[in-house]
């Protein structure tokens, strides 16, 4: 028999579930096997009904957690993955929202009232932070090394929690959303949510025309990411210290010189050479206001090529020198 010691507990927090802040009438044993392994001392803890039941089930659902902290983020996300339709109202709507809709008519009263407190229950219950951990006066210095994939303010066991997550409470599209998820990856997972969220309803094969247009659009980027890389021994400018030059009437506004500077594009040939780059960087401005910022450029490099015009007159000359 493992000798569990109860944690210390604050007045104000007297019954109360350590992991979810409901209240509580029993102590949680931790480990919940005898047998498995963990990383500090036997520890019991109060715990909801509902949530020492997870807790007791981790193990089987999951793997045995190694510390207290590693339990917590399980119990939370078995939580949330149970609330994740209520948790949703908040993410699918804001209280004004729903209150609008009840000015609309009766008939929406009753459930967005509801609606509301369901979510704004579940929401504690996963945000509740237990408290510091202390055994008889001395703090319990147990290392919390879980790893967790944070988003949107929620900490996720895993990734494909996330995912779970966010299919259930948002009622997404399961075949679109994994697909986005697999193109883009943990690294966009803010994208694919966004464009997730945008085609809830689709078809099979709209959602495979939004596919393809995804991975075309991830693979240009992934493309122009490389040939930036290529082009980026960038050297560290001082964006403010630039100045806009004014040639004959053609102005070149300082951000095209920062970025042909950045580059080391200090001449026609390197310009000419760096074109596409140009225009591919440059396309948010449209082709117009592109190719007047490359027409710039071009009209300054040219007058550079006089030397008497470089040193008396480009207010930039020393920083292209440096
Ligand atoms: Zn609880």
């Amino acid at each position: 028999m493992l000798n569990y010691a109860s944690i210390d507990v604050p007045f104000n927090l007297r019954h109360t579930c350590w992991f979810c802040g409901e209240p509580s009438h029993q102590e949680l044993t931790f480990p919940i096997q005898e047998s498995d392994y963990i990383t500090h001392m036997p520890l019991a803890i109060p715990a909801c009904d509902e949530c020492r039941i997870i807790a007791k089930g981790t193990a089987n659902v999951m793997r045995a957690p190694e510390s207290i902290y590693d339990l917590k983020l399980q119990v939370k996300n078995a939580l949330m993955k149970r609330y994740a339709k209520h948790l949703g109202i908040g993410e699918n709507w804001t209280k004004e929202e729903l209150e609008e809709t009840t000015l609309d008519g009766t008939a929406f009263k009753g459930f967005t009232d509801s609606a509301w407190a369901m979510y704004e229950i579940a929401k504690q219950r996963a945000d509740f932070n237990g408290w510091d951990l202390y055994v008889d006066g001395m703090e319990l210095d147990i290392l919390d090394d879980t790893y967790a994939f944070e988003f949107e303010g929620k900490k996720f066991a895993s990734f494909d929690s996330a995912v779970e997550f966010f299919l259930r409470a948002e009622s997404l599209n399961k075949y679109l959303f994994e697909g986005l998820v697999d193109i883009l990856g943990q690294g966009r997972f803010a994208y694919a949510l966004k464009i997730g969220r945008l085609y809830t309803g689709v078809s099979r094969r709209e959602a495979n025309e939004i596919l393809e247009e995804i991975a075309t659009q991830e693979a240009d980027r992934k493309q122009m990411l490389s040939q930036e890389k290529l082009h980026n021994n960038l050297k560290r400018i001082d964006a403010e210290s630039i100045s806009e030059v004014d040639i004959d009437g053609v102005s070149v506004p300082a951000e095209a010189i920062g970025w042909a500077m950045s580059r080391s594009i200090n001449n026609l040939e390197k310009l000419e050479q760096s074109e596409d780059a140009f225009f591919e960087q440059h396309e948010h401005l449209g082709g117009v206001g592109a190719f007047h910022l490359f027409n710039g450029l071009q009209v300054y490099l040219h007058a550079r090529t006089n030397i008497d015009w470089a040193l008396e007159q480009d207010p930039n000359h020393e920083l292209w020198i440096k």
